[in-house]
């Protein structure tokens, strides 16, 4: 509570004020009518044990002569401890509405699961599985098995192992086949993800020392061969997954570091980030390197996140030659980065629906929200835009109007999508009035995120569920702020 204000409640002012000894017993107050169902809801120790922190707040407070006398009521008390309880207990990690416009957005969660593997996952929490298990040996089995071939099937490589994520994934791969050796990595691709993911301090981080070769802009296949020494345990190629080098560049193709590789009996590897398994340019989306064409052209492992482009759960993919997967696997810290069984269901469930590629837009909720066509968000945007007018009264004006997505997480960053979404803005001077609006809706239940932009807040209406647009509309149509 704050001190530097004055200390009198409102209600204080008019009524007579409350000594310590009107403070009714703890007793009393616990086993009151209006505390029946918290008991039953909360147990007896957690009832008494807030009930104790409430009771002195409230002596403290009438001692220093701010406590009126109907504040100290048994009914006064028992309401304010369940709205007490009810704070405490409220979930901390909360679903919000994602009007931001950004589609996998890493501070949201990124990828959001189909149905169909919330389903898979809950199967999984309440009953025994073979996660480990060899059903036809009988004997302890591996994890990676679930999903492997299927991911092998998908990419076209030998082998594969899952992490953690996919900064895991790159730490992993380094440790276990460059540790106390050095890796080649050109200067254009030294990458920084948020969140403090770099690739010099994953490098150290797995003791490899990082061999950087020629310029931001431009770096030659001679620059790689140069560097390449007796401590060389690998080349290494890094997607510039959240921005882009363009003008006077020059990037050495995956295809010559292939042969540069071979020629020197090294593995090149690439980090592709986002890694997608299936061409977006069929759906009109700029197209990403797929983990297929990474490994046809010849890398010796890809890592990828299972939570980006992909559209899984949170989790980073090492695939490519077996002999370098097998060595990955036996590593020691492959058993502390594992995934647990929750993952795993997730993931089986959402590569299985890459079987049926022209399904996906349907099915997997990440390239549904991505093709979403800006017609259909318009109407959306379009049917809300009254009630939001309603809700906020003749103060700020609301518009249904065009405007650009971000697909995300770092994938594909000068690319945006065509969408459609409500700006809303102030119609006095006071420019603070918007940010405050913002505030507003992020503090409301469930909190509704968008983004302000020269002194208006928009909401990009791309991300919006039919069920969270309801909720909105029946709260904007019914109520006002
Ligand atoms: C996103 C990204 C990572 C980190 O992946 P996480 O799954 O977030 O751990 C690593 N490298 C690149 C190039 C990326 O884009």
């Amino acid at each position: 509570m704050a001190v530097s204000t004055v200390n009198i409640s409102p209600t204080a002012l008019n009524q007579p004020l409350a000594q310590p000894s009107d403070l009714p017993a703890l007793d009393k107050v616990l086993h009151s009518q209006a505390l029946a169902g918290a008991l039953e809801q909360y147990g007896l120790s957690l009832v008494t044990q807030q009930l104790r922190l409430l009771l002195a707040k409230l002596r403290h407070q009438a001692l220093q002569q701010t406590l009126s006398i109907n504040e100290v009521a048994v009914a006064a008390i028992a309401k304010q401890l369940l709205s007490q309880l009810q704070q405490l207990t409220a979930s901390k990690l909360k679903t919000v509405i994602n009007l931001t416009g950004t589609v996998l957005h890493t501070n949201l969660g990124r990828a959001l699961l189909p149905e169909s593997t919330v389903a898979a996952i809950s199967q999984v929490l309440r009953e025994p599985t073979n996660l480990e298990f060899d059903l036809v040996s009988g004997k302890r089995g591996d994890r990676d098995s679930l999903i492997e071939d299927l991911i092998c099937e998908l990419t076209g490589a030998e082998a594969a192992t899952v992490v953690n994520n996919n900064a895991a994934a790159v730490l992993l791969m380094l440790n276990a086949l460059a540790n106390h050796k050095q890796v080649i990595v050109s200067r254009g691709e030294l990458v920084e993800i948020g969140g403090s993911f770099r690739i010099p301090d994953i490098m150290s981080s797995a003791g490899s020392t990082l061999v950087e070769v020629g310029t931001t802009n431009r770096t030659h296949y001679a620059d790689y061969e140069r560097a390449i020494g007796e401590h060389t345990a690998m080349l290494m190629k890094v997607h510039c997954s959240n921005y882009a080098v363009v003008g006077f560049t020059k990037e050495t193709p995956l295809t010559e570091l292939v042969a540069l590789g071979e020629h020197y009996q090294l593995p090149v590897t690439v980090d592709l980030g986002s890694g997608t398994l299936v061409d977006l340019s069929q759906w009109g989306l700029p197209h990403e390197p797929t983990v297929k064409e990474t490994l046809a052209a010849g890398a010796d492992l890809v890592t990828f996140s299972g939570d980006k482009l992909l559209g899984g759960p949170q989790a980073g993919f090492i695939v490519g030659r077996k002999a370098l997967i097998e060595a990955i696997k036996k590593h020691p810290l492959k058993r502390a980065l594992r995934v647990g069984k929750l993952t795993m269901a997730a993931l089986e469930s959402v590569l299985a629906l890459y079987r049926s590629p022209e399904l996906l837009p349907q099915r997997l909720t990440t390239l549904h929200l991505l093709t979403r066509s800006a017609p259909d968000i318009q109407a959306q945007a379009q049917t809300l835009q009254p009630d939001l007018q309603h809700y906020l009264g003749e103060q700020y004006r609301v518009h249904c109007q065009a405007m650009f997505s971000q697909i995300g997480s770092g994938a594909m960053p000068i690319e945006s999508l065509p969408s459609f979404g409500l700006v809303i803005e102030y119609v006095g001077k006071k420019s603070s009035q918007i940010m405050q609006l913002e505030r507003q809706f992020r503090s409301q239940t469930p909190p509704l995120i968008g983004r302000i932009h020269k002194d208006a807040l928009y909401l990009d209406c791309r991300c919006l569920t039919p069920t969270q647009a309801d909720l909105l509309q029946a709260t904007w149509s019914q109520t006002s702020l």
